[in-house]
């Protein structure tokens, strides 16, 4: 069911992300653009099934900087639009975004990074609050689902109130989680597009759109955020609760506020301890912090991965000393928090306790030494792997081994994607740097620069389908103008696999499910002026035969696609091109030249080896049908019959 069915007052249980896109259909915005990243995806995608409904238009942009530019055209136009990405994203949109704070919006406008603590499904927990901050923008953090939906609802008014960009940023634990959400009214105004750019040039409404004067448009930029702060003081989304002459308090914001709910119920401390929730947590709104700082004298900012609010609350307490007398604020630059990772309930109790001087164990020590010792001896060792049936472990098991058989040392630049997996054993090991997206190929292109200095390994990078569109064809260019000397290989599984198969441009379909014109990843690496050949990963001779060959080219950029679709994508799911069957008479097992090659090294989930029989088996639920490994056991054992 779309979200935007049910009516005002109903209750809807919805994840985070649900309750996002509710607020947002609910503020009347008419365009939405995003990248694909966990945990931000479900946004765009519930905004995009609600599309027709709701005549709204919403795309998957090529990154995260077009989906920036193409919300503020239509903000420009007088319109309400939504950018969506995660934390990694904001830096990639990062430099329309210094430009965007300066020229300010005219329809009401929202950038919403969903951060990452713990990095559950990133490679670093990065904050967008520090974008906010860097780019003098105002932050809101909503700290349950019924916020998630009201506080983003908020944000485009106060966009519109203070004519620029406003941040509400959710984290994992909001986005991915789901409660309680009490429905507001969908407006039903039809909304007109028009970007007016004839009046002066310093009119905000009606002149050209720019950061130009630069020095002017700062200092307005400033007076919007004063004008930020005075509504910030009035907010109904910043709650103290609590006794009135606490022993404590905890400031707190985000998902974290959860955490300090349960720690101060857990600890009976209600009696003494408050709790100061904030919504609006830059910049901070100084009388409502005044009025809250003279409860007591110490506090404890509470709040995941860096002490943003905690270095914020020390800076204006440090201003209000006059009024409220010193204040101590404690957090995590005295211990008390870890500085990285995912705050959970017990880590926070156990901090509270320290503070009242009271002792906290969450489980009594027998079961937690018990617990402790059963999933270190007791649970299967399960390591992250490829599907069974995905190209990537097919076209890795052909990179791996045509380097190797090239013998001179060469190496691959990762990229990020499901195929950043190839860092580990079930990759083969295969890559050897990992950074942002698209910067494989970046990288590559530089050691392949480094012939001169006597670098005569060979250089190969490897980028996905959605990552080439995104980020890695500014990486060809410079390689290819650069005469750097590598072998780029793009992994091309149609669709963005890892966040779930949004569509990028190499595809035929948008967002909303209408055609698209295709943008051909061949012709575009030729037309920069690369060789190109493409195979498929699945015909692992055919691949280690030609990827050899560009091994063996003496200098310039080669491009190897390797195409095949995934195994999870809607399209394949469930269908199997081929049985396989492992012939148990032929199977050499621990005498196989590898000794279980194909479930020791090649490591598909949908072989299995037989202990007792001494053989490999395969599992005819997990197969994928993908007949790869009939290719690889050197016996000859694994057989597949045309479906
Ligand atoms: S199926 Fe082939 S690769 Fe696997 S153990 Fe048997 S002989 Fe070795
Ligand atoms: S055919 Fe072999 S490689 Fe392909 S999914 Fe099945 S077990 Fe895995």
């Amino acid at each position: 069911m779309s979200v935007a069915s049910g009516k005002k007052g109903d209750l809807k249980l919805y994840m985070g992300n649900e309750a996002i896109a509710r607020g947002v259909l609910e503020a009347g915005v008419s365009v939405a653009a995003g990248y694909p990243g966990t945990p931000s995806s479900e946004i765009i995608e519930n905004l995009a099934k609600a599309s027709k409904e709701r005549k709204i238009y919403v795309e998957w942009s090529v990154n995260e900087k077009v989906s920036l530019e193409v919300a503020a055209a239509a903000s420009f136009a007088g319109l309400r639009s939504l950018c969506v990405m995660k934390q990694n994203g904001v830096n990639v949109a990062s430099d329309f975004l210094l430009h965007l704070a300066y020229s300010g919006t005219r329809g009401g406008m929202v950038l919403l990074p969903c951060d990452d603590p713990g990095a559950l499904s990133s490679v670093n927990e990065g904050e967008a609050r520090n974008f906010a901050r860097l780019v003098e923008i105002p932050l809101l953090e909503p700290g349950d689902f019924q916020e998630a939906k009201d506080v983003t609802k908020w944000a485009f008014e106060l966009s519109e109130a203070i004519r620029n960009l406003v941040m509400v940023r959710s984290v994992t634990r909001l986005s991915h989680a789901s409660g309680d959400v009490v429905l507001g009214e969908l407006p039903e105004d039809e909304k007109k597009a028009r970007f007016i750019h004839d009046g002066f040039v310093l009119d905000p409404m009606e002149g050209p759109v720019m950061s130009p004067p630069v020095a002017y448009k700062h200092g307005l930029l400033l007076d919007k955020l004063k004008k930020a702060v005075e509504m910030f003081e009035e907010s109904p989304f910043n709650t103290y609760v609590g006794p009135d002459k606490p022993e404590l308090v905890i400031i707190t914001s985000s998902a974290a506020g959860l955490y300090a709910k349960e720690a101060v119920g857990l600890l009976n401390a209600g009696g003494k301890v408050g709790i100061l929730r904030l919504v609006t947590t830059w910049p901070l709104p100084p009388k409502f912090m005044e009025k809250n700082l003279s409860m007591c004298d110490r506090f404890f900012v509470v709040e995941e991965v860096q002490p943003f609010l905690e270095e914020n609350v020390k800076a204006l307490a440090q201003e209000l000393t006059a009024k409220t007398g010193p204040k101590t604020i404690l957090g995590k630059r005295d211990g008390l928090l870890p500085m990285y990772g995912e705050l959970n309930c017990d880590l926070v109790t156990a901090a509270l306790a320290k503070l009242l001087n009271t002792t906290y164990q969450p489980v009594p020590q027998e079961y937690a030494t018990a617990a402790m010792q059963k999933s270190f001896f007791g649970a299967p060792t399960r390591e992250l792997t490829f599907c069974p049936g995905c190209p990537h472990r097919a076209s890795f098991w052909g990179i791996h081994n045509s380097l190797c058989a090239d013998g001179r040392q060469g190496f691959v630049c990762g990229d990020i994607g499901c195929y950043s997996m190839a860092v580990l054993p079930s990759g083969f090991s295969t890559l050897k740097t990992l950074h942002s997206m698209g910067s494989g190929t970046g990288v590559a292109s530089g050691f392949g620069k480094l012939g001169p200095f006597g670098l005569d390994q060979p250089v190969v990078s490897v980028c996905g389908d959605s990552t080439f569109f995104h980020s890695a064809m500014p990486a060809l260019v410079n390689a290819v103008h650069h005469r750097a000397d590598i072998t780029m290989i793009i992994l091309d599984n149609s669709g963005t696999g890892m966040t779930g198969f949004q569509p990028h441009p190499g595809l035929c379909k948008d967002a909303m499910g209408q055609e698209a014109p295709s943008v051909d990843i061949p012709a575009v690496c030729r037309a920069i002026g690369a060789k190109v050949e493409i195979c498929d990963p699945f015909d692992i001779v055919a691949t280690q035969k030609v990827l050899k060959s560009l091994l063996m080219e003496k200098s310039g950029v080669r491009v190897l696609i390797l195409r095949q679709i995934c195994a999870l994508s809607p399209e394949k799911k469930g269908k199997k091109k081929y049985d396989v069957a492992v012939n148990e008479e032929k199977c050499l097992g621990e005498n196989c030249g590898c000794n279980r090659l194909c479930t020791r090294i090649f490591r598909c989930p949908g072989l299995f080896w037989d202990a007792e029989k001494k053989t490999s088996r395969i599992d005819d639920v997990i197969c994928a049908g993908c007949g790869v490994c009939a290719d690889i056991c050197p016996a000859g054992a694994i057989m597949r019959l045309e479906n």
